[in-house]
């Protein structure tokens, strides 16, 4: 006899403008993919909506086809068809929106930084939703993501429950608050929403502006749960300093506001089995972590004389939110230690990528020092597994993945106390944490001595003795970073969010 579950299944839509492998820019596109496998496993029903993009990566969309099903959606004061796709992703069922405008909305090339953005993915909230009314579905948790689909939650609670799409609660989660989307009031007509209503204080009204409309602060308002991707940066981001002006509108909402820290695809990011390392190896049998680090620094030409030599690296985008000038600093400083220091980044930030295509062209042919200014995925992994140490000197981290794909292919993070790397990376010597947290070397203060004290913390543990730091390395491997603790906190936000607009229907 198969066993009842506990609590019958929801059933979660998520919309959003990224989904990993095939639409992914950064984080975002991780995360609805990682929560929707792994609420997939928990036995939930999943569905996510895309826009129908031109450059994802069709090959990794599975019996892609077209339904012979249209949805018609409003977009300046005319009705448009859209085209509805279907398709499989990671085992996930996803539904491309194409809409047949003569402005071709996500046929550009590129996900973002278009001038219609704010029309462009305002429709495509809209179709999304029009899209589930037409087919007739009933959801239990509509979920949306970032600005470019906050749209939702107004659009839901004004348009769409009122024509009967009226099961859902409405979670949306803020991935960075340094993008909310904001634009000129009236362009918010475009999707039919009501521009005199929406631009008040207490709804869509940018905080620092009365003619502009936020749509981060929409989907607060409007939305029946929010979250962000770590508890520390929900605490941030309801301050003045940390908040991009809505900390005032978090605080006030902050009943329903909550930081969930991220998981990682532990499938993709496993040392046991991963194809692109020159050995697999386990926190059982770390011998092969040696051989990836004597493969790697063939394949980058650096020296290998001194096989204890500790390798530093870093992969990141290299952006202000980042701390740039610490990476810079965090390689002069990995020298004079006597360590070697490879960094994997590009920019989109013309003077940045000039900067350090400048050290580049300095450290040319160095035994010690690599800079690769490019996006490569294949070399991520080589480095992360030949790595000692691992260096996140970030400003600000909403979540941060690196310092968890760091951490479960032995490599220890040296990361700055701020947003999710203060809820993942504790401290070796905090003495205030308990002894098996800890796992990796932090600082407080974003300046070069905050950094180089850590550093040389790092440096002296891993000089005085290898037999503890290899306990670290196999300490922090076996660390759970999976999603699955992620997934049933949000799991447990939706079933609560549900009952209660059950219990409320009753009374
Ligand atoms: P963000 O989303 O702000 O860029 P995260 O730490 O959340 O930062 O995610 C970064 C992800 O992108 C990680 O999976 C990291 O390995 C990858 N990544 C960043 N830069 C590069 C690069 N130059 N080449 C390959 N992968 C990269």
């Amino acid at each position: 006899i198969s066993k009842a579950p506990t609590s019958p299944g929801l059933h979660v839509v998520h919309i959003a403008a990224e989904m990993a492998p095939v639409a992914k820019v950064g984080g975002l596109g991780d995360v609805v993919t990682g929560l929707s496998k792994a609420l997939q496993k928990k036995g939930h029903l999943v569905e996510i909506i895309l826009p129908k993009y031109d450059c994802m990566q069709y090959d990794r969309v599975r019996d892609l086809r077209a339904l012979d099903f249209e949805v018609e959606s409003y977009f300046e004061g005319r009705l448009f068809k859209n085209k509805i796709w279907i398709g499989t992703i990671e085992g996930l069922p996803v539904y491309f929106i194409e809409p047949l405008h003569p402005d071709k909305f996500f046929w550009r090339g590129q996900f973002y930084g278009e001038h219609d953005d704010f029309k462009r993915f305002s429709f495509f909230s809209r179709a999304a939703l029009e899209l589930l009314l037409q087919a007739g579905k009933k959801p239990d948790i509509i979920h949306c993501h970032d600005w470019q689909t906050a749209f939702v939650a107004p659009l839901y609670w004004d348009l769409y429950a009122p024509k009967g799409l009226n099961s859902a609660r409405i979670c949306f989660t803020c991935h960075n608050f340094e993008y909310q989307g904001t634009a000129p009031a009236s362009e918010m007509a475009s999707c039919g929403l009501d521009v005199q209503q929406l631009n008040r204080p207490d709804r869509m009204q940018d905080n620092s502006s009365h003619e502009r409309v936020n749509p981060i602060k929409g989907a607060v308002v409007f939305s029946n749960i929010v979250t962000t991707v770590s508890p520390t940066y929900a605490q941030e981001v309801r301050t003045a300093e940390g908040g991009r002006g809505l900390h005032t509108t978090l605080n006030l909402h902050s009943k329903k506001f909550i930081g969930i820290l991220n998981g990682i695809d532990t499938d993709a990011w496993n040392p046991a089995s991963d194809s692109f390392l020159e050995v697999q190896y386990s926190a059982t049998d770390v011998l092969g972590k040696a051989e990836n680090k004597s493969a790697l620094r063939r394949q980058l030409g650096l020296s290998r004389a001194n096989p204890r030599q500790p390798l530093v690296s870093c992969i990141t985008r290299l952006v202000p939110q980042k701390g740039v000038h610490l990476i810079r600093h965090a390689m002069y400083r990995t020298m004079e230690l006597g360590g070697q220091f490879i960094l994997l980044g590009s920019s989109p930030i013309l003077h940045i990528q000039r900067e350090f295509e400048g050290i580049v062209s300095q450290f040319q042919n160095h035994d010690h020092v690599r800079l690769i200014l490019k996006y490569d995925e294949s070399l991520s992994h080589r480095i992360y597994a030949a790595s000692d140490m691992f260096i996140i000197p970030s400003i600000f981290e909403p979540c941060g993945l690196t310092q968890m794909i760091a951490m479960r292919y032995g490599s220890i993070p040296i990361a700055r106390k701020t947003g999710g790397l203060n809820d993942s990376v504790f401290d070796v010597d905090d003495d205030t944490v308990p002894l098996q947290f800890r796992n990796g070397f932090t600082f407080l203060n974003a300046d070069e001595q905050g950094l180089s004290s850590a550093f040389e913390r790092a440096f002296n543990h891993y000089n005085n003795s290898a037999e503890t730091w290899q306990q670290l390395v196999q300490k922090v491997m076996n660390l759970d970073f999976s999603w699955d603790s992620s997934a049933s906190q949000y799991e447990e936000l939706y079933s609560k969010s549900v009952a209660r607009a059950r219990a409320a229907q009753r009374t």
